[in-house]
Parts: C-alpha cells; sequence; structure tokens
C-alpha cells in the first residue's frame, strides 16, 4: 500500500483488529487515533482536574485543554507492536482501563484538544508517506477531517447487540472486572461522540459502509483487503 486507508466507525465494530491487521497484510503503517485521544484524556484525570467542570464551564475546559495539550504523547506506527506513550511511560494497558474510556468522550470533544491532534496525526502520516510507506488510519474522523484526501474511506458498523458482544468479550479477556455494562457504555459512547459539535461522528460522503455483524475478522479482512487492492 502506498496511500492512505482510513478505518472510521464506533467502538465495537472490529475497527482496531481490522485496521492494525490491514496494515499488517498490506506491509503499510498503522495509526490508533483514538490511543492518542485515551492517552491525553489518562493526562487529564492523573492531573486531578474535574471533569464535569469541564464539560459545562469555559474556564474548566480550558483548563482541562491546557493539560491535554502539554502531555507529551507519543504512539509508534508499526503495526506489529503499536505503542503508546504518556512522558515516556507505556501506558498501553491503563487507557484501555474504564477510567479512561469513561472520561475520554467529554475530553475529545474539546476542540483545542482535537485541533492538536489532528495537526499531530496529520505530522505522523505526512512521515510515513515521505519515507514511501502507507498507513491505514483508524478514528472517528479520519474520512471526514484528518485526510478527507485519503484513497480509501471505510466506514464499519455493526449491531448493538453484536458490538456490545465484542466488548464484553474483550473486557472480560483483559481482566477487567470493574468494565461498566458493555450495551450501556456504549450507547453512552455513541449519543456523545455523535452529538458532539466538534467532529461528530459520522461516514464522510465516499465512505465504504461495511457492515462486520455477521463477518468474523478474517470476513472483514478480505473485504478490506480487496476494497485497498481495487
Ligand atoms: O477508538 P477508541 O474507542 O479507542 O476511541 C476512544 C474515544 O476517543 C472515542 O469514544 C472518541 O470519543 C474519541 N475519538 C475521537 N476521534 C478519533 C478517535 C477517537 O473523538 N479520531
Amino acid at each position: 500500500l502506498r496511500g492512505v486507508v482510513a478505518v472510521d466507525g464506533p467502538s465495537g465494530t472490529g475497527k482496531s483488529t481490522t485496521a492494525r491487521g490491514l496494515a499488517l497484510r498490506l506491509d503499510a503503517r498503522y495509526l490508533d487515533t483514538g490511543a492518542m485521544y485515551r492517552a491525553v484524556t489518562l493526562a487529564v484525570l492523573r492531573s486531578g482536574l474535574p471533569l464535569d467542570v469541564a464539560a459545562t464551564t469555559a474556564d474548566g475546559s480550558d483548563d482541562v485543554a491546557a493539560v491535554a495539550l502539554g502531555a507529551r504523547v507519543s504512539v509508534s506506527t508499526d503495526p506489529a507492536e503499536p505503542r503508546v506513550r504518556l512522558d515516556g511511560e507505556d501506558v498501553a494497558a491503563e487507557i484501555r482501563g474504564s477510567a479512561v474510556t469513561g472520561a475520554v468522550s467529554a475530553v475529545s470533544a474539546l476542540t483545542a484538544v482535537r485541533n492538536h491532534l489532528v495537526a499531530e496525526q496529520r505530522r505522523i502520516v505526512a512521515e510515513a508517506l515521505d519515507d514511501g510507506a502507507g498507513i491505514v488510519v483508524e478514528g472517528r474522523d479520519i474520512g471526514t477531517v484528518v485526510l478527507p484526501d485519503a484513497g480509501l474511506k471505510v466506514f464499519l458498523t455493526a449491531s448493538a447487540l453484536v458490538r456490545a458482544g465484542r466488548r464484553t468479550a474483550e473486557d472480560s479477556a483483559a481482566g477487567r472486572s470493574d468494565a461498566p455494562d458493555a450495551q450501556t457504555d456504549l450507547a453512552r459512547r455513541d449519543r456523545l461522540d455523535s452529538s458532539r459539535a466538534a467532529s461528530p461522528l459520522r461516514p464522510a460522503e465516499d465512505a465504504v459502509e461495511v457492515d462486520t455483524s455477521t463477518l468474523d475478522i478474517e470476513g472483514v479482512l478480505a473485504r478490506l483487503q480487496q476494497l485497498a487492492e481495487d
């Protein structure tokens, strides 16, 4: 792969597994933008700033944005080893925990945070392309905002029941016994991610929608690979 494949969609659609698997198959790089939103959210949680204040007052959101923008987040784009660091510390496991998952939508709704991370994402992609590599980028707004010129845009969907089932399986595999009820939490995050003013979750007009409800990972990967090679 030489160019950019954008993979967007809500969580529980198999987005991360397929985007990363596709990058491996296409010998491309891989960027998980959700991990970047999660890492800055972890920085905000560690700062002790109250997130409910951020959501409701301008000063509160300025404070949260300042911490998020000051966080040193670095990600690797190697699909075989997608590392995420916050101030040099490996936070890959912690950013998947329930505290970050519960707070990430509030932090990612802030325009200042989005502008900052979008610029960083574009820089990472430009660097990969400069190196002559292709890159698979996954998120919520890749095809609509971050990389509207991507050569291929995929929007993954799945039924609410299937998505919740996948999330529950993921939580139990990772030993997250304090995870919130999957269906309730996915519905909450969908509502927040789709209704926010800044880059709400929606498919790009030229995105190919792939319903993964009745496909396993192999099936989704085969479909995406076929689209990427067309
Ligand atoms: O993909 P993942 O579930 O890790 O993303 C976590 C959260 O980060 C999403 O619920 C969304 O609020 C935010 N996000 C975003 N834009 C992206 C990627 C993630 O707003 N491109």
